[in-house]
């Protein structure tokens, strides 16, 4: 049953026109249950109603004419309950409704099943049968599994239908919604880059150059070829062969008697070459994983690897005819930090990525760029938005395609508008950050892009309050040496003499990987990351702490932070490590006569939630606290920073947030110890007011955000911003938390940021 379960929904997936691939699964479902009637009605949740699209039983006169009200019928009653209804008789229900073009006099058995994603109603799919009599527990767990799992390509179905909804001069009448990952406005061509060979991550495509897709996949059959013979010759001496025989069997498998042919055979159906391919290797996975042979089941690997080797000579052959035009919108399956560090200087100015949410690192460097970014567009065909125009809406998370000559002017209006509020708040960048009424806070930078410090040099920070170090490491094909290190190190240091600069050790695991270390896990937020990956290699620890003291000698004006604390034990490991490349040092280094070596002050992130129980005894043990907002909300609120599906939740003007935020102030205030917060909560013009109401020394944002933030609080008045926190901290909400510091800023006079999106 799961195999013909999971053959429906990817047959129905793989189906690029909706109406067919409906009409066709109704008829496999009606078959694979045995049943007289199987039928699939989509909400219209404008006209509230829902329409019959297809059907395998009921008059086909009546598809896509038979509409039923969101209250009416059994139909309706499935769609209010949102659950399943089974029902022996259905004729006899109170609220069933005859409706005599549909042809159903004959049907008595009624079961129908709700098809819902995330929350939305998108239709109900029902069976019916003559004999009257109540399905059985098993056919309703098929139904009700079936509908789970044709939520999502329905929904993917409906995006496709936004795509193709366009206006006579070609413009796209609907926008996409995603998560507004970095602010701002960008209006140009998108350019699409793509993920690394996956057919998984394939949308299909038609072609109408049948004889250039076949050509392509030849040249790519070719290439394949060539690959696999390399590979032999490479490993013919090291593994046995009978290990070598897969590449045998691989290379068979291209022939044009076997996939080869079936592949053509499918582009001349119209279909692009990957597209093809795609639903060539999906048929034969699906086969090989129903057998019951292990050792066959396993075979269904081997074929996806073959599919996955192919369709990267197939991209390799499409790059290399791309031309980067001089400013776009990058748009991928997933945006990382590297390909953003690629293209940064290349014109890059907007990003889409359909995966990641708005605290993904990919988001933050986004913002630290000052470029605007979508994330989690789900269920975007990728390919229909290469080297289309587009609007990115940084603020509300909106992509326009395609748009029209109106929404073109209006965007313009607003990029004229913010550009006035950029230059308005500009005029205060070199001063102060100082309430009306005296209260001062040291705004700070975040930084670690090497390629955006020119910029922040002259950003009216007092130094710098949180260096991500991971980054220098990302875009490299090994751990970068000690030396390299303390070079990269001094020139961060010396870029702000006399001014402090907290570089953090560290952090990578979570949503950062290094190409060279990878690390597979389950649940990487929760498993080895920041401080538990450095202390478990103190080599790597060790290397990177010498670094950083060596990069100090003669500025002296380094701290150094640790990412992920969870226990007082990591913290007297790591300290005594600091301590061991100190002494270390000390030793190896000759320094002008009298001169020590300078020993830099210790701190630790407040990132997980535990040590909120613990900052006493940690207070005592370092020098600092810095708050990790972005993490310490997602671990306080259990909401995976990255998943776009549960960014709604993902919140740090949740009350418990909010509380738990000033709990550690007034900890911190208790123990005498300085406290900084570094997380995106610090560059919100809301969410700096409340952390200098709470009695936060210093906050640390990125550079495009301090002439805003700093604006913001020299015109307010300090004691206003307490009997704001004192009521912020009754509230119960997170919904009531946002309406009444919109308020509040409104009555400040600071409406314009809220409205802004700023
Ligand atoms: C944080 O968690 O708030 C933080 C500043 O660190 P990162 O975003 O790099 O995890
Ligand atoms: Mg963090």
């Amino acid at each position: 049953m799961l195999t013909t379960l999971r053959s429906i929904v990817l047959e129905f997936s793989q189906n690029a026109e909706l109406d067919s691939a409906l009409c066709r699964m109704v008829s496999q479902i009606k078959q694979a249950m045995n049943t007289d009637c199987c039928s699939i009605y989509l909400a219209d949740h404008h006209k509230q109603h829902f329409l019959l699209m297809a059907s395998d039983g009921l008059a086909e006169s009546s598809l896509g004419r038979t509409t039923i009200g969101f209250t009416e019928g059994l139909i309706g009653l499935v769609g209010q309950r949102e659950e399943p209804l089974n029902i022996a008789n259905a004729q006899y229900h109170p609220q069933f409704i005859h409706a005599p073009e549909v042809e159903e006099d004959e049907l008595n058995a009624f079961l129908g099943t709700p098809i819902i994603h995330q929350r939305k109603m998108l239709g109900i799919l029902s069976i019916q049968q003559k004999q009257a009599r109540h399905f059985t527990e098993n056919e309703e767990a098929f139904l009700v599994t079936l509908s789970a799992q044709l939520a999502a390509s329905l929904a993917n179905a409906e995006v496709n239908g936004v795509l193709d909804r366009q206006d006579t001069n070609g413009h796209w009448k609907k926008k996409l919604q995603g998560v507004a990952g970095s602010s701002g406005i960008s209006m140009g061509e998108m350019f699409v880059v793509y993920p690394q060979a996956n057919l998984t991550k394939i949308s299909l495509q038609r072609s109408d150059n049948t004889p250039l897709e076949i050509q392509r996949f030849y040249d790519a059959v070719i290439k394949t070829r060539a690959d696999f013979e390399k590979m032999t010759l490479k490993l013919e001496n090291i593994i046995t062969d009978n290990a070598l025989d897969i590449f045998e069997v691989y290379k068979q498998l291209l022939d044009n008697a076997n996939i080869g042919k079936e592949v053509v055979n499918k582009i001349k159906t119209a279909w692009t070459a990957e597209s093809a391919l795609k639903q060539v290797i999906d048929s034969y996975i699906i086969q090989f994983e129903a057998l019951d042979d292990p050792y066959l089941r396993e075979r269904g690997s081997d074929i996806r690897d073959l599919g996955n080797r192919l369709l990267l000579n197939l991209q390799k052959s499409n790059n290399g005819t791309q031309q980067l035009p001089d400013k776009f919108i990058l748009v991928a399956e997933e945006v990382t930090a590297s390909m953003l560090a690629q293209y940064q200087h290349k014109g890059l100015k907007g990003i889409v990525s359909l995966a990641g949410s708005n605290n993904s690192h990919a988001a933050i460097l986004a913002r630290a760029l000052g470029v605007p970014a979508i994330m989690g567009i789900d269920n975007i065909p990728l390919s229909r938005l290469h080297q289309k125009e587009g609007i990115i809406d940084g603020y509300s998370g909106e992509l326009f395609i395609q748009p029209n000559e109106g929404l073109q002017r209006e965007y313009q209006h607003l990029i004229a508008e913010e550009n006035l509020l950029a230059d308005k708040v500009k005029q205060v960048e070199k001063l102060p950050a100082i309430t009306r009424d005296g209260q001062a806070i040291e705004l700070h930078l975040n930084a670690g892009l090497s390629a955006g410090f020119e910029h922040s040099q002259n950003s009216g920070a007092l130094g710098i309050g949180l260096y991500r170090t991971e980054i220098p490491f990302m875009n490299r094909s090994c751990f970068p040496s000690e030396a390299e290190q303390t070079t990269l190190y001094q020139q961060v240091l010396s870029a702000f003499p006399k001014q402090s600069v907290t570089m953090r050790t560290l952090d990578v695991g979570g949503d950062k990987s290094l190409p060279y270390f990878p690390i597979n896990e389950d649940n990487p937020f929760l498993g080895w990351r920041g401080i538990r990956i450095t202390l478990d290699h103190p080599e790597i620890f060790l290397l990177q702490v010498r670094a950083m003291l060596r990069a100090n000698v003669e500025q002296r004006n380094l701290e150094i932070m640790l990412p992920m604390i969870s226990s007082i034990v990591e913290v007297d490991e790591a300290t005594r490590l600091i301590n061991q490349a100190y002494y270390e040092l000390s030793a190896e280094l000759t320094l002008a006569d009298g001169e020590k070596l300078p020993r830099p002050k210790i701190g630790i992130m407040i990132e997980v939630p535990g040590i909120i129980y613990q900052l006493p005894e940690l207070a005592s043990k370092v020098d600092f606290f810095s708050v990790g907002s972005n993490d310490l909300t997602q671990y306080l609120l259990a909401v995976d920073r990255n998943n776009a599906r549960v960014a709604d939740l993902y919140d740090s003007y949740h009350p418990a947030v909010l509380r738990a935020l000033n709990l550690i102030a007034e900890q911190s205030a208790k123990s005498l110890i300085p406290l900084s917060l570094c997380g995106e909560l610090a560059s919100e013009p809301a969410g700096a007011l409340l952390l200098l109401a709470m009695g936060y020394d210093k906050l640390s944002m990125n550079p495009h955000n301090i002439a805003k933030i700093k604006w913001v609080i020299r015109h307010v008045d300090f004691k206003d911003l307490k009997s704001m926190l004192a009521q912020v901290l009754t509230l119960t909400t997170t919904k009531q938390v946002h309406s009444y510091l919109n308020e509040q800023l409104e009555q400040f006079g600071l409406g314009g940021f809220v409205r802004a999106g700023m």
